[in-house]
């Protein structure tokens, strides 16, 4: 028996914090944060059938002196999984005693679909399209309600981790708002493949409607917010995370967070605008050409066969650019991707 005792109070130290120790919390209170803490708590955003909550997990990690605040959100579509890797690694990796401002880190911030390998919310709706969200609206809107009161509002910057969807491939590249000398400086710091010019700002109707991004709703409170995509959807990418990693220890170096020098990355292709090529007809797709090709116009970028392996289609870059996702799913009805094509500066 005392041989046990000694073994259990040996090996508890390694089997880590179980989920049960972590409490629940209705608010993100920043206020009784302890300076040079690391936190864990499960967030309430709704409650469930049975009237329980339903939460969200959000690391905060506060230093000395609380600003800046930057956030660090995953997984808003619920397939979108190296976001969620490259924010524990990050995490595990800082040293709050030396650690300045506030991190607030959500490693998947769409629980429900996260859990059910999905990329929509539970009513089937993108979650990303129904910002600001409603306080009394329906499943989706309310959620979203939760996202932009409870954790938007205490941003100073934002950092929205995506992959692509299922069926797709991306490289790691960047959107942001460029002309926003902030923002290109957080793009920049990213070790992407890509950063791609994009205003982020919603039309005039989905300023209305509840219909944009969670980067344009950040953008309209005046957070500085980049969109990474990070690859593939539904798996863990080592050399992604990686990259991903070193991109937000990047920005914590610039923002003076972390006393770290910055890992200046490549220069990545500077995209103007981009769009996707879609099939013109149902069939078989096979894609001929990379993630991170440079094309040039009238370079064949895929074939479509019919179920008999017969030719229906090829398909031509209609001008110069670069791959920044295609199509991994070979089956295609009319109006299936085949890439999104880049158009490039530099
Ligand atoms: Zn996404």
């Amino acid at each position: 028996m005392k041989l046990l005792h000694i073994l259990i109070v040996l090996i508890i130290p390694f089997v880590g914090i179980s989920q049960e120790a972590i409490e629940w919390q209705e608010e993100l209170d920043l206020e009784q944060i302890e300076p040079n803490t690391k936190q864990r708590i499960w967030l309430k955003m709704i409650d469930d059938g049975m009237s329980h909550p339903i939460t969200i997990p959000v690391i905060i990690v506060r230093g000395e002196k609380p600003e800046p605040v930057l956030g660090l959100v995953a997984a808003i579509h619920g397939n979108e999984l190296n976001g969620i890797k490259v924010i524990q690694e990050i995490v595990e990796e800082i040293d709050e005693k030396e650690f300045q401002g506030t991190l607030i880190a959500i490693p998947g911030i769409n629980g429900i679909s996260i859990t059910q390998h999905r990329r929509r919310y539970i009513d089937e709706e993108d979650l990303n399209r129904n910002f600001p969200g409603k306080e009394k609206g329906n499943r989706s809107q309310q959620y979203v309600w939760q996202i932009n009161n409870k954790i938007l509002t205490k941003l100073d910057y934002l950092i929205d981790m995506h992959t692509a969807s299922f069926g797709r491939e991306n490289s790691l590249y960047v959107r942001a708002a460029l002309q926003n000398d902030t923002i290109r400086q957080m793009a920049r710091l990213q070790d992407a493949d890509i950063v791609l010019n994009s205003n982020g700002l919603p039309s005039t109707n989905e300023q209305i409607t509840a219909t944009r991004t969670m980067r344009a709703e950040a953008m309209l409170k005046g957070i500085p917010c980049i969109t990474i995509e990070y690859g593939n959807p539904q798996v863990y990418q080592p050399e992604i995370i990686q990259r991903g990693r070193t991109g937000i220890e990047n920005i914590m170096s610039w923002l003076k967070m972390i006393d770290k020098e910055i890992d200046h990355p490549e220069e990545p292709v500077i995209c103007q605008k981009s769009y996707w090529i879609y099939v013109e007809e149902g069939g078989y797709l096979e894609v001929v050409v990379d993630l991170k090709q440079k094309l040039k116009k009238g370079e064949l970028i895929a074939v479509m066969r019919n179920p008999f392996g017969d030719v229906l289609n090829r398909y031509y870059c209609p001008e110069d650019g670069i791959v920044i996702g295609k199509s991994s799913n070979p089956i295609n009805m009319n109006g299936g991707r085949i890439i999104h094509l880049g158009i490039y500066i530099n």
